[in-house]
């Protein structure tokens, strides 16, 4: 039931309901079943790592240690290749209707744990339960299911060619969407007849752990897929393992081009999903309410840890007014705070290290002239929070323009004409994807075509699909992962 909160005459008279009314607390309570202890996954089995050390994963919503995960060494990602190598004949040799079947299980005793999974996601990372529950564990399913699919039709996978897996492939994951990213880059290479050495990001490892069950569970061949955990120095030995046929990873610029420097002058295949500076685009002929709903979602989904988050808004002039006075009224009622209330639409910042580099560009921001809002907002005593955030009054040169701030934390610019949009959205080393907001399908077509992003959505932001390939241009990447063209990031042609 609702209670009333008291609040001050002034912001009374505003009479926007979430601001006078305060919901009850609504915890999910499914249990998480989390282990104390998490050892390394290699060859089929949980086991000690010969590194012969470890760290903590905590809660980031109250600080809290959640468990003690292994940080792999050398010789562990060595034990990990080792393992991949073994079970390369066999699981490549499989055909590809009994490489689905095992797919379709990992898929379906994943949606039977999906509870347990959504909480383990949100502890361990900071997101609102209703997103790890409504997006990010049916996503990660439904990317097992689409594979699944395709495991016996690969002969149309690339028309009149043949296609053949690689090996045993390296994949280095981020912490935003820890399961999502991880069936993203397991479900393709299997599906080909690769084998598996992934790293799950060190803040965000407990739930490709618990997937490690599911795959024991599924029956899936030992040594198919190996977790090897730890922080950077393990990421940079599974992307440099000689033995890799192949990298993919998901993460930073800066650490994708330090991966780039580390393999060049060697033939290793490599796939980059990087950073992102979306523009989202509203024209003065956008249906203004659906849009200011799309700009909320672009930037506050998931605290704004989102590659493709639409962290630039470009508003047309006539309309910027009216747009940045309703994203202010619509921001003051987004609920900050625990991420296991099915009611929070803001959860905790995944780490303190990642709340310290949004204060430093939120700081860089004030200080270079932009003018910052923050609705009220009281934040949890413990843990990593900050409240939503808006800046108006940026120009190009700002660093809240051109940085990458991963936070919830929107940039404003305003333009006058379509080039200047095109331009000033494109002014980017980024290009991951875009948004454009309008009534003129013609408008929409052009600005795809210029727009130098891998994804543009029209008219709706944070659209995903699994059979829709999704990478970036320039510096956010290259190789694209979902549909066809991610099947064929993981195979041979001839
Ligand atoms: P990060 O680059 O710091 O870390 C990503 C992963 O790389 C982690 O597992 C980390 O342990 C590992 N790592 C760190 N140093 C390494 C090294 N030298 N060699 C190999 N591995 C190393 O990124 P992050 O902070 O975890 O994630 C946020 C970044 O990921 C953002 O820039 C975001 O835009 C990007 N991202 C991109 C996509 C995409 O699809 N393009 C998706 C999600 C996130």
């Amino acid at each position: 039931m609702a209670t009333r909160k008291k609040q001050p005459a002034a912001r009374r008279a505003g009479l926007i309901f979430g601001d006078l009314w305060e919901f009850d607390p609504a915890p999910e309570t499914a249990d998480p079943k989390l282990k104390a202890r998490y050892d390394l996954f290699i060859g089929g089995k949980f086991v000690r790592p010969r590194s012969g050390r470890t760290f903590d994963s905590i809660n980031p919503a109250n600080e809290r240690k959640l468990a003690e995960i292994a940080l792999a060494g050398a010789a562990d990602v060595n034990a990990a290749y080792a393992a991949g190598a073994k079970a390369f004949g066999p699981w490549s040799a499989l055909s590809g209707r009994e490489r689905g079947k095992y797919l379709f299980r990992i898929a379906r005793l994943l949606q039977d744990r999906a509870r347990e999974f959504a909480v383990a996601e949100t502890m361990d990372g900071g997101k609102p339960i209703k997103e790890s529950r409504d997006f990010d564990v049916p996503m990660a399913a439904a990317h097992f299911f689409y594979h699944a699919g395709w495991a016996d039709k690969l002969e149309y996978v690339a028309p009149g060619r043949s296609v053949a897996p690689l090996g045993v492939v390296g994949q280095v994951i981020p912490w935003n969407f820890p399961l999502l990213m991880l069936a993203w880059k397991l479900a393709p290479a299997l599906a080909m007849g690769n084998c598996v050495v992934l790293k799950p990001a060190e803040t965000t490892s407990i739930t490709a752990l618990k997937l490690a069950e599911i795959l024991q569970d599924a029956g899936l061949p030992d040594g198919v897929v190996n977790f090897v955990t730890g922080a950077g120095e393990t990421g940079a030995l599974v992307m440099g393992h000689p033995s890799a046929a192949k990298v993919a990873f998901t993460g930073s610029t800066e650490v994708g081009k330090a991966i780039m420097r580390q393999l060049a002058g060697t033939d290793r295949r490599m796939t980059m999903e990087l950073g992102g500076k979306a523009a989202n685009i509203v024209f003065d002929d956008a249906p203004i309410d659906q849009a200011v709903e799309g700009i909320v979602n672009g930037i506050f989904f998931n605290q704004g840890h989102v590659c493709c988050a639409g962290s630039r808004l470009l508003v047309h002039e006539p309309v910027a007014d009216q747009v940045i006075a309703k994203l202010k009224a619509r921001i003051r009622v987004l609920r900050v705070g625990d991420p296991l209330d099915k009611n929070t639409d803001l959860g905790a910042i995944n780490s303190a290290a990642q709340l310290a580099t949004i204060r430093r560009l939120v700081a860089a921001g004030v200080s270079e002239g932009a003018v910052k809002y923050q609705p009220p907002c009281i934040l949890p005593e413990k843990g990593f929070y900050f409240p939503p955030t808006l800046f108006t009054g940026v120009t190009q040169s700002h660093r809240i323009a051109r940085e990458e701030i991963f936070g919830p934390v929107l940039s404003i610019l305003t333009f006058r004409t379509v080039d200047e949009a095109v331009e000033k959205a494109n002014n980017t080393p980024y290009g991951l994807s875009a948004g454009v907001w309008t009534d003129k399908g013609s408008r929409i077509l052009r600005m795809s075509t210029e727009l130098k992003a891998g994804v543009v959505w029209a008219n709706t932001f944070n659209r995903f699909d699994p059979s829709s390939p999704f990478g970036g241009y320039k510096e956010s990447g290259f190789g694209r992962e979902g549909g066809r063209q991610g099947l064929l990031d993981y195979a041979k042609l001839t």
